[in-house]
C-alpha cells in the first residue's frame, strides 16, 4: 500500500482530497484562524455546513486566503450541508445561496443532504412537534436542479442507511457521489462501506476520534487499550492512528480541531502506514455507534418512530 494517499477519486471524475479539517462546534473567532492554519499546513479540503453557524467567518479566512495566494480556489474542496429545516424544494436553492454568500464562493465542490430528517421551515433544534415526513427524492430534484446550473460540482448525502442510499439511487437522475457518516475504529460502518463500494459511493468518515469535545456523546475512542497500544507500537499519536486507519479503511477523513498543533499533527499521516498486522489488531475493537440520534425519533411526530428505522437496523 501506499504510503501517501492525497486523494479518492468520485464517480463524478472528481478527486475528494483524503483528509479534510471538520468544523462543527469550531467555535466563532478560532473558526477562521483554524481554517487558515490548516490550508497553509496543507489541507485542501473544508468541511462546513450551515447549522454549524460558522460560515461566514470561514469565508473570510478563505476570502484572505484566495487573496494572499496561498491557496487558489480550484485547489480547494469545500463541502457544505443542506440543514433539515431547508428539505422543502423552494428552499433548497436559498440555502445554499446563503451557504455560498456566506463562504464567499461560487460554487461548492460537494452539497450534502446534512440527514434524512425534516424540520418545520423556521425552527431550530429537535422538538417533537417540529419534525415532519421527509420527501428526500424531491429535496434531491432540487439540489440537482443547483447541480445543473453549476453552483456544486458534486451532491452527496449524511446520515444515509444502506437502503435509504439505495432508494435515492433509484430515483436519482444525478447520483450521490459521497455519504457521509460516522466512522471510526469503533465504527467501522461494515455493512455501509461494503453497499457504498458496490454502489460506486464514496464514504466520507465524521468524527473520526470519536468526537471527544463532545460532551453528550460520552466518547472514548482516542482512550480504547487496543488503539493506544498500536499507537505506541508506532510511536504516533491515537488519534493519528485512528485517521491513518480511516485512509487506509479508503475513507476521506474529517478531524475537526481549532488548535494549530493538533491540526498539524491529524495531518502528518501521509509517510507511514499501519502494517497488516496492527491493523488487523483495530479490527477486534468492538463496535458502537456514537451518534444514535434518539433525538430525531418520535412515536407521533416525523418519519421515524424507533432508531432502529431511522438506521434500517445497521446500529
Ligand atoms: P472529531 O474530529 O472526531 O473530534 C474533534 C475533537 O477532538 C475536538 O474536541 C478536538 O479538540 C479534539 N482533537 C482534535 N485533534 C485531536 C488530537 N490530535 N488529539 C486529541 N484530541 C483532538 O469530531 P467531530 O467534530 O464530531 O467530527 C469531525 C467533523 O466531521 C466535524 O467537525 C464536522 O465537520 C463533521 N461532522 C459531520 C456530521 C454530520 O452529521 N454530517 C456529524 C458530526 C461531525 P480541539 O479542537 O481542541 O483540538
Amino acid at each position: 500500500m501506499a504510503t501517501e494517499i492525497r486523494s479518492f477519486d468520485l464517480i463524478n471524475k472528481t478527486q475528494i482530497p483524503s483528509l479534510g479539517l471538520g468544523t462543527w462546534q469550531s467555535e466563532p473567532g478560532l473558526v477562521g484562524q483554524a481554517v487558515t492554519a490548516a490550508v497553509k499546513a496543507g489541507y485542501r479540503h473544508i468541511d462546513c455546513a450551515q447549522i454549524y453557524g460558522n460560515e461566514k467567518e470561514i469565508g473570510l479566512a478563505l476570502k484572505k486566503l484566495f487573496e494572499d495566494g496561498v491557496v487558489a480556489r480550484e485547489d480547494l474542496w469545500i463541502t457544505s450541508k443542506l440543514w433539515c429545516n431547508n428539505h422543502a424544494p423552494e428552499d433548497v436553492p436559498i440555502a445554499l445561496e446563503k451557504t455560498l454568500n456566506d463562504l464567499q464562493i461560487e460554487h461548492l465542490d460537494l452539497y450534502l443532504i446534512h440527514w434524512p430528517v425534516r424540520t418545520k421551515k423556521g425552527t431550530a433544534g429537535f422538538k417533537p412537534e417540529n419534525l415532519l415526513k421527509t420527501d428526500i427524492p424531491a429535496t434531491w430534484k432540487a439540489m440537482e436542479a443547483l447541480f445543473d446550473i453549476g453552483k456544486t460540482r458534486g451532491l452527496g448525502v449524511s446520515n444515509f442507511s444502506s437502503k435509504k442510499l439505495g432508494d435515492l439511487l433509484k430515483v436519482a437522475r444525478i447520483p450521490p457521489v459521497v455519504n457521509q457518516v460516522e466512522c471510526h475504529p469503533s465504527w467501522h460502518q461494515t455493512k455501509l462501506r461494503e453497499f457504498c463500494k458496490s454502489n460506486g459511493v464514496h464514504l466520507s468518515g465524521y468524527s473520526p476520534l470519536g468526537s471527544p469535545g463532545t460532551k453528550w456523546l460520552k466518547s472514548n475512542v482516542l482512550e480504547h487499550p487496543i488503539l493506544t497500544s498500536v499507537a505506541d507500537k508506532l510511536g504516533k499519536t491515537p488519534a493519528q492512528v485512528a485517521i491513518r486507519w480511516g485512509l487506509q479503511m479508503g475513507h476521506s477523513v474529517l478531524p475537526k480541531s481549532t488548535n494549530e498543533a493538533r491540526i498539524k499533527e491529524n495531518f502528518a499521516v501521509s509517510d507511514w502506514l499501519i502494517p497488516d498486522d496492527l491493523f488487523t489488531e483495530l479490527s477486534k475493537i468492538e463496535q458502537a455507534r456514537l451518534v444514535r440520534g434518539d433525538f430525531l425519533v418520535n412515536d407521533i411526530y416525523g418519519e421515524y418512530k424507533t432508531v432502529e428505522v431511522l438506521w434500517d437496523g445497521e446500529i
